[in-house]
């Protein structure tokens, strides 16, 4: 006879009285959970992220000013944050020629100074062009903490031209995390076809860092593709692609979308404290070849 008092008390509970591995809401999709073998208390939660990655100021299209934004993140106890405007090609979004780019950089410099030990991360979100190639020269993108690179325009091609593109772009050497990666809006487009295995194949080769893009509107790497992410030992970092300070809080969706495809804290990139941020860049840097 069924036990209600015990079969109700949480859903734990009625897992087990099912002879079922409990299966955390995010995932509960019939697809990927009963293969999930993992820990769900190791899954990366909201109060895990440690820095506020891919951010938009009004350099470029973002709303708030650099200085609004970073000090938003520090008093919500974020230990940094990565700002990463448009690139030029990117000219309908503002993005930044040359000459622009090397005044945000002193003035973030400047911010460093007055709020260390908070570190603000000099990025770039950098178009890949057709050809993949990306939208600075080697002698610019040297002078960023990280680059973040991600198609915005030019969004027609087979699967071929796309998972070409894309690892072009990853096999450059300045590349450190690979901006949504099939540029769908979610209701609006579907992105373009690409080969994700062999896309993430190449990030694992060239110790690059894949993006959840937080936006509820992109969700973007799919969760189900994470999985494969994780066997292959690509890090993912969940980032709000924040617009505006009001979209930092997109963080949780992505959170959600991550948990889904079985993210853990260990694997979640913008997870790491900051020491362990400095020490992961200063490594990939240093990447022989
Ligand atoms: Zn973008
Ligand atoms: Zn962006």
């Amino acid at each position: 006879m069924v036990d209600n008092k015990h079969v109700f008390r949480s859903e734990e509970v009625i897992y087990k009285a099912a002879g079922l591995h409990y299966v955390v809401p995010e995932m509960r999709e019939d697809v990927a959970e009963w293969n999930f073998k993992g820990n769900k208390n190791n899954l990366v939660t909201v109060e895990d992220i440690k820095g506020v990655v891919h951010n938009h100021t009004d350099w470029s299209d973002g709303i708030d000013s650099l200085e609004d934004f970073v000090m938003t993140c520090k008093n919500l106890k974020y230990e940094y944050v990565v700002i990463s405007d448009h690139s030029k090609n990117a000219y309908y979004a503002g993005g930044l020629k040359e000459d622009k780019v090397q005044r945000q950089l002193k003035a973030i410099e400047q911010l460093n100074k007055k709020l260390a030990p908070f570190r603000i991360f000099k990025s770039i979100e950098c178009d890949i062009l057709i050809s993949g190639q990306l939208d600075y020269d080697s002698d610019v993108l040297s002078h960023f903490d990280l680059v973040i690179i991600s198609i915005h325009q030019l969004l027609k091609m087979n699967e071929d031209k796309a998972t070409t593109r894309l690892i072009k772009a990853i096999e450059n050497p300045y590349t450190t995390i690979l901006g949504h990666m099939t540029g769908r809006q979610l209701l609006i487009r579907p992105g373009y076809p690409v080969n994700f295995k062999k896309v993430i194949d190449a990030c694992a080769a060239n110790n690059v860092i894949m993006e959840m893009n937080a936006n509820p509107y992109r969700l973007d790497m799919d969760w189900s593709h994470i999985p494969y992410a994780l066997n292959r030992g690509v890090m993912i970092s969940i980032n709000p692609d924040a617009h505006s300070i009001s979209e930092i809080g997109n963080i949780r969706w992505g959170v959600s979308a991550a948990r889904k495809g079985g993210l853990t804290k260990a694997m979640t990139w913008n997870a790491l404290p900051l020491k362990k941020i400095e020490d992961w860049l200063k490594q990939k840097e240093f990447k022989p070849g």
